[in-house]
């Protein structure tokens, strides 16, 4: 085993979990595209694995390689973000409470409020930058806080330290969804947290051309209730895209230094831009979170959100007018990526809940890709002032 836990994190990035295969060498770990085992007697399966819904080895070696980056002791891996959500809230009862942030990823907002409310689960959405708000939203069957950060699209940050804190005082859990920091960025387990989640498509991944989740934790009852929920319900990872997640790991260090880079340059230009109302950008001084990020986080990720004076029409023009930033959700791959979240990411979320959120219709979100700086700051002022110049015809 080439894997050592005090190795640092581009080290353990590229070897836990993995190791040359004894019977012929294969450096990559292997799909192992089979849903059975072969079993030396009854009940006594060769090597630890029985079916494929329960553990599959090429499952096995990304949710070691996850669990290794997160620093966790336990890592389960999905076929989506949300089947990870679902499994985390499916440990819930009826008559059992959530306190959670109000700007969560849409599609969160989405099963809390579609799905698990009609089954007697019980959702407070609070401004997470405001400890008081979390605090006097707890009550006695709280049983899980939920938080993400930076948020979903308007990157504000939530003092993970502070508010586990509260969350423990109240007998529940922290649950964090570091999607947009990734583990390289962020890593909420060693600021209190309990589990943490991640949409793997974004950024771990890296390639936007796989869906997959994961749930990290230390706590081995939390881990074997996860398990239970994940082998009982399905929501399982499949091999192949385990082997996708796991090349995606490889890479992430290298990847997230650019992704910071090009961000920090766009959202210094767009904060200097007289067309450009608001900026929300964690890494710039103007930020509301920023000392915060500064300490909890190593550097301030690839999300930019921002207003254009011309309001929504100003967007939608920008958003059609940009060559190399694609119009498209999601977000985390090498390519950037251009959207307007009140009609496309966010539009599951009531107008009334957006706003209150503080989203506002004409922000766009921006996913800054690995291109040349020079090239992706070329396409974004060209299309930004195209949006101008009609706004003010
Ligand atoms: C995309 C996303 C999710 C959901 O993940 P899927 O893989 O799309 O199911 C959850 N949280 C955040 C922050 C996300 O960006």
């Amino acid at each position: 085993m080439k894997h050592d836990p005090k190795h640092q994190f581009e080290t353990r990035a590229i070897h836990a979990g993995q190791s040359p295969a004894p019977e012929n060498g294969a450096v990559m770990t292997p799909v192992f595209f089979t849903s059975t085992y072969a079993q030396d007697a009854p009940a006594k399966p060769r090597g630890g694995y029985e079916y494929s819904r329960t553990s599959n080895p090429t499952r096995t070696a990304l949710e070691t390689n996850i669990a290794s980056l997160e620093g966790g002791r336990f890592g389960l891996c999905f076929a989506s973000g949300l089947a990870a959500v679902n499994a985390v809230t499916q440990r819930l009862s009826p008559g059992d409470h959530v306190v959670a942030a109000n700007d969560l990823y849409g599609g969160t907002f989405r099963i809390f409020t579609k799905v698990f409310e009609r089954f007697g689960i019980d959702f407070a959405f609070v401004n997470a930058t405001d400890l008081d708000a979390i605090r006097s939203a707890m009550r006695p069957e709280t049983k899980v806080v939920y938080l993400e950060t930076p948020s979903n699209p308007l990157l504000s940050i939530c003092d993970l330290a502070a508010a586990t804190e509260i969350a423990h005082a109240g007998g529940a859990i922290a649950v964090v969804d570091n999607t947009f920091a990734t583990p390289y960025l962020q890593r909420p387990l060693e600021l209190g947290a309990d589990l943490v989640l991640h949409s793997m498509t974004k950024y771990i991944g890296g390639h936007s051309d796989a869906v997959g989740g994961a749930l990290v934790t230390n706590d081995e009852a939390l881990r074997e209730s996860l398990a239970f929920y994940q082998n009982s319900v399905g929501g399982q990872l499949g091999p192949m895209d385990s082997f996708l997640f796991l090349r995606g790991t490889k890479t992430l260090a290298v990847r997230m230094d650019r992704h910071c880079e090009n961000a920090r340059a766009l959202a210094a230009d767009l904060e200097a831009h007289p067309a450009v109302e608001r900026v929300f950008y964690p890494g710039l001084a103007s930020h509301p979170g920023h000392e915060i990020a500064k300490r909890q986080m190593k550097d301030f990720g690839g999300m930019i959100s921002f207003e254009l004076s011309g309001g929504l029409p100003a967007a939608n023009t920008l958003a059609t007018s940009t060559n190399l930033f694609t119009l498209a959700e999601s977000l985390g791959g090498v390519e950037s990526l251009i959207e307007v979240p009140c009609s496309m990411t966010h539009a599951s979320i009531p107008r009334e809940e957006r706003e209150k959120a503080g989203l506002r219709d004409g922000l766009v979100r921006l996913s800054v890709g690995i291109e040349h700086l020079a090239d992706l700051r070329a396409d974004l002022l060209t299309a930004i002032e195209k949006a101008a110049a009609k706004a003010n015809a």
